[in-house]
This record gives C-alpha cells, structure tokens and sequence, in this order.
C-alpha cells in the first residue's frame, strides 16, 4: 500500500519555465529570452493588460501545454515513485484544459493517481485533500501559503521565485535532488511508523 502522498505542480515544475516565451514573443512582436524571466505574472513582464494576455492564452494556452517541454529527469523520477509513493498533480490551470494536460502526461509516460485543475492558484484546500506529505512548485507565492498552512514544500529555483524562505520550503535546482529530498522523507516516515 502507498501511504506517503506527493503533490505535484505542473508548469514549470515538471515543464521547462518559459514554454509560453516563443508564442508569446510572436504574438506582442518581443523578443524575451528565458533569463529574462523575472516576474512570475507574464502580462506584467511583457508590459501588457492582463485582458491581452487573457486574450492570447485563450487563443494559445492549449497549443503552448501541448507542446510543453518536459524537464530533465521527471519522466524517470516519477515513474520510480509511483511503485511507492501516491502522485497527486495539483495546478492553476482551468479546468477546459484538462484533456490536453492528461494528453501530455501520458504522451511523456507519466503515470499518476489524481489531478485536480483548480482554475486559480490556491492549493491549500486540494493539499489538504491529497493528504499532500510533500509539495513540489514553482510558484513563489504558492510555496509560502502551502508552508503557513504547514506544508512541506520543495521549490524549484527560477528565475521569477527569489525571496526568503521559511524553513520547510527548500529551494532545490533540479529533479535529481528533488528525488534525494523525497526519498529521505520517505524514510523518515517509515522510521517513524516503525518507532510508533
Ligand atoms: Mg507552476
């Protein structure tokens, strides 16, 4: 039985930041590159109205999640947890994109137990329903509402999440150490359910 529940962002977390920078680039005629990614909020990076962004993913947000690209290592990672660990993906993304993301995941062999489109980015409550032991973002903002709500929460650094953290949020550089990081949790809890 897999007790131990690991909850799973989508975009740029187990997609490369920035798949919306050549649609986007094309679309308001910029020329941004991915270091130039600094904000997390796109329209205000691209000095824009939110609306004209709103207006552009409307035209191009199922394009840009179909031609997502993947980060290095999450095919493989996840596919080693799910023999142990429940795989809960929890993102902002509205629901109406919901067969194109499940279309992703599988075309990338990524297996999974839920996925909850939640359509804004407070994930607390869905947190609290996977039982979510440990949360994997991107998100700056995410990660210390998850953490004041007493989550545990593993950051993947980018450019647009800089800050100060609170003490169960690390900040972590790629998937290879977010597997070390899970791992030894995992132990923990096994050690801990041993001990009790
Ligand atoms: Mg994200």
């Amino acid at each position: 039985m897999r007790v131990f529940n690991v909850c799973i962002d989508i975009d740029g977390t187990i997609t490369e930041p920035g798949d919306w920078l050549p649609f986007a680039n094309y679309y308001f005629k910029k020329e941004l590159k991915s270091k130039d990614i600094t904000i997390y909020e796109i329209y205000q990076l691209l000095g824009i109205k939110e609306e004209e962004y709103n207006r552009f993913y409307d035209q191009y947000g199922e394009w840009m999640h179909k031609e997502a690209i993947i980060r290095d290592g999450v095919k493989d990672v996840i596919n080693k947890w799910y023999d142990k660990y429940m795989i809960h993906f929890i993102t902002a993304r509205e629901e109406r994109m919901r067969e194109v993301t499940l279309e992703w995941l599988e075309n990338n062999q990524i297996p999974m137990d839920s996925i909850a489109l939640l359509g804004n980015t407070n994930k607390v409550q869905q947190a609290q329903i996977a039982g979510c032991d440990i949360f994997i973002e991107d998100r700056f903002e995410n990660a210390i509402q998850l953490a004041q709500a007493g989550f545990e929460v593993l950051l993947i650094d980018c450019g647009y999440n800089k800050g100060e953290l609170p003490k169960n949020v690390t900040r972590v550089r790629n998937w290879t150490q977010i597997d070390k990081i899970i791992e030894s949790r995992f132990q923990s809890m096994k050690e801990l359910k041993i001990a009790l």
